[in-house]
């Protein structure tokens, strides 16, 4: 087991921007330890009046499209050009099937990981989507109150961790590659009407004029879109994260969102938003710890399962039945 500080100590570190102490909290509210979570909670609830100072960005593609090639320029960018101090965290479900991760791999983001002003911190290892969930919005808490001003929270664009992402963010952004088209790159329609601002990838040798005729044919699909409630139209722009050009273009563009939103009052309300849908997960999480927790439950639903695997039972009689237990 890790080392224990006291709840003081944690949040000491945290607002002294000691790394250390924000990677050991981290670990801390990763823990699946029930005696660690009162700590944790108390350590968030600390810091929390200190956090809230950064803007979040959403990075979601398919396999390959060049995530992770993008965060490394883009937050080498960052930094340099707009004096950012960068957290990058993942939300990688996947990651619980290898034991690794995403962003475990040592050669993904060189740069980034060795530069001071950057934090990477891979998805936590073995826990569901809705464990990583929680605790990727608690870390953005933590890395906030030790004065990261950019968060980056990189998802796989597969299966439902783009919406949980597009929950915990202030600006989504979709990364695709031109000439694969939609079905092929997995995009699903649903993720295109998240977006923010799409960027073509690897804009680059002879990809340039390819990545261009792409970016017209997003441009008009969005078009078709209804307005967001932000007042934002999604804006498409191109870029070559090996070349590093566009950057700037993106950079520009939430820069544009954050003006839009905080003048007319979105950006305030969507997080408050955000933090209400996450108080009504962490209840549904609760409830269901609980549930499973109970000793009558642990007892009989081994043998009620089996019941209903057999077909003696109905699936809605035996939840019901297990239900009444607590
Ligand atoms: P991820 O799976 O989405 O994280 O994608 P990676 O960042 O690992 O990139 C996948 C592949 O695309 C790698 O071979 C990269 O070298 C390549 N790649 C990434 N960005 C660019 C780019 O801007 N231009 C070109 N030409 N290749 C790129």
């Amino acid at each position: 087991m890790a080392k224990r500080f006291s709840a003081e100590t944690y949040v000491e570190g945290i607002l002294a921007r000691d790394r250390v102490m924000l990677s050991r909290a981290i670990t801390l509210i990763e823990s699946k330890l029930p005696s660690d979570h009162d700590l944790a909670q108390q350590v968030i609830n600390a810091v929390l009046p200190h956090a809230g100072g950064s803007v979040r960005i959403g990075i979601t593609g398919v396999p390959g499209v060049g995530k992770s090639t993008f965060i490394e320029s883009f937050g080498n960018y960052l930094i340099q050009e707009q004096g950012k101090k960068l957290a990058v965290l993942a939300i990688d479900p996947t990651s619980q099937r290898t034991g690794g991760s995403i962003l475990g791999d040592k050669t993904r983001m060189e740069l980034l990981s060795i530069n001071p002003q950057a934090f990477i911190r891979p998805s936590p290892a073995g826990k569901s989507l809705g464990g990583v969930t929680r605790s990727t919005r608690e870390t953005i808490i933590l890395c906030e109150a030790a004065g990261f001003d950019a968060i980056v929270v990189e998802t796989v664009g597969v299966g439902q961790s783009e919406t949980a992402v597009h929950a915990m963010v202030d600006f989504f952004l979709l990364l695709m590659l031109a000439g694969a088209g939609d079905e092929l790159q997995g995009i699903k329609r649903g993720i295109m009407e998240m977006a923010d601002a799409i960027a073509i990838t690897k804009a680059d040798g002879a990809n340039i004029t390819k990545a261009k005729a792409a970016r017209a044919e997003y441009q008009s699909a969005l078009h078709l879109y209804p307005m967001s409630h932000s007042g934002w139209l999604p804006k498409v722009s191109v870029c070559s994260a090996l070349e590093q050009t566009g950057l700037d273009t993106i950079w520009q563009t939430i820069a544009e969102y954050l003006q839009l939103t905080q003048q007319n009052g979105y950006f305030d309300k969507k997080r408050r938003n955000q933090n209400l849908q996450w108080m009504y997960e962490a209840i549904r999480q609760g409830l269901e710890e609980n549930f499973y927790a109970h000793q009558k439950v642990k007892e009989q639903l081994p043998g009620i399962a089996e019941q209903v695997k057999e077909g003696k039972k109905s699936a809605f009689a035996a939840a019901a039945e297990l239900l009444r237990l607590v």
